[in-house]
């Protein structure tokens, strides 16, 4: 099956008692039993499975090629499940650019589990060679980042961490299977947060896991299980829709992300344009041998390199909707210094980029002469 099947077939069947197309959202918590211990299906309570959830699941380990696939109440939740997988003295390495909520965790809950965390410049793999001891259990990828858009090279990463028996984690948050599939390239575990392309609508939180093997799958079920941290019916039946048309979503992301980067790159204002579709972009090549298409995410900054310039272009954007979060159908614009990245300390931010004058642009489906317009106005 192709990918523009899966979107839509992947994983799923008709109802076998009404034919229904989509699963019913299961609303219950509890399964009825005929005897102690005999359930009258598959099912026997909502948090270790749901009907509603067991078809978005099928859905997620179909899109992303994996043996297993596991919904979660957040995208943190997602990460916090895998995390729990390791134990005091374990190390794992990082990228240097992560999404702030992601490097919240580890350096502010995990860390005082005893879990060491190095954070690394992935452009230069003796980094994560130089670091590789008996204790280091996983390596943690973010590909592109949030808001840099930095590249890793998954294949060549996959190497060292199978040469080394270590787990490759990937947030595949920002390209989504649509563009890039990390199970393919050798990872062990896909980590999304369906919040935002896979649901796609701004309407529900939602977090994914996609194990490549059965085994890790069982052990990643288990850990969700006894811990909790599931999706409900009705945000699963809201995350299963938007996957299909996530393919549809995505082309268009694309094209108008592309649309945007070339009016961005002549703007007298503007400075640097990050983007991984771009020439000049320092990890273009790895992403052209690793994506199939560049996105919608595009960050820039100013000319001035004044925060007060990209504070005042927030605020003049109309179209482009200043909030939080990205990959829904609208346009979304953000300020990761003061907003999404506000957890990580001032110097750290400075270190990997990430200035006062950054802006983060959520390119959406609309019409893009009516985007450039906005943009085109904001920037006066
Ligand atoms: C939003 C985001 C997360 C966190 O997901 P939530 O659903 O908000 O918990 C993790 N990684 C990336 C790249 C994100 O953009």
């Amino acid at each position: 099956m192709k990918f523009n099947t899966k979107t839509i077939h992947g994983g799923q069947h008709h109802d076998p008692t009404t034919g229904a197309v989509m699963p019913a959202v299961f609303q219950t918590s509890t399964f009825a039993q005929t005897s102690p211990g005999k359930p009258i299906g598959d099912y026997v309570y909502s948090r270790s499975a749901n009907p509603t959830r067991t078809a978005l699941e099928a859905a997620l380990a179909s899109i992303e090629n994996g043996a297993k696939g596991l919904a979660f109440s957040s995208g943190l939740a997602a990460t916090d499940c895998l995390l729990r997988s390791f134990k005091a003295g374990d190390e794992i390495i990082a990228m240097d650019d992560l999404y702030g909520g992601t490097y919240r965790m580890f350096t502010r809950i995990y860390k005082d589990s005893g879990i060491k965390f190095h954070f690394v410049d992935m452009n230069n793999l003796d980094n994560v060679r130089s670091l590789i001891n008996e204790n280091t259990k996983m390596v943690w990828l973010e590909t592109p980042t949030n808001p840099l858009m930095k590249l890793a090279d998954i294949a060549a990463v996959a190497k060292i961490t199978k040469a080394n028996n270590i787990l490759l984690a990937v947030d595949n948050t920002f390209a989504t299977p649509y563009l890039q599939n990390p199970l393919d390239l050798g990872a062990d575990v896909v980590m999304h947060s369906a919040t935002k392309y896979l649901s796609g609508h701004s309407d529900v939180v939602a977090g994914a896991l996609i194990a490549k093997t059965a085994e890790l799958g069982e052990q990643l079920l288990f850990q969700q299980f006894a811990t909790g941290a599931t999706l409900g019916p009705m945000d699963c039946f809201l995350v299963l829709r938007g996957i299909k048309t996530l393919h549809l979503r995505m082309q268009r992301h694309c094209e108008n992300g592309e649309k945007v980067v070339e009016f961005l790159s002549n703007h007298p204002k503007v400075k640097t344009v990050f983007y991984p579709g771009l020439v000049s972009h320092p990890f273009h090549e790895i992403a052209k041998k690793q994506m199939s298409g560049f996105g919608g995410m595009v960050s820039f900054n100013f000319v001035s390199g004044k925060k007060e310039d990209s504070v005042d272009f927030l605020e003049k954007v109309r179209l482009f909707t200043l909030a939080e979060s990205l990959g829904g159908v609208e346009s979304l614009a953000n300020h990761p210094a003061l907003m999404t990245h506000a957890s990580i300390p001032e110097d750290k931010r400075k270190e990997v980029g990430i200035t006062d004058d950054l802006v983060r642009l959520s390119v959406g489906i609309e019409d893009i002469e009516d985007l450039i317009e906005d943009l085109r106005k904001a920037l006066e």
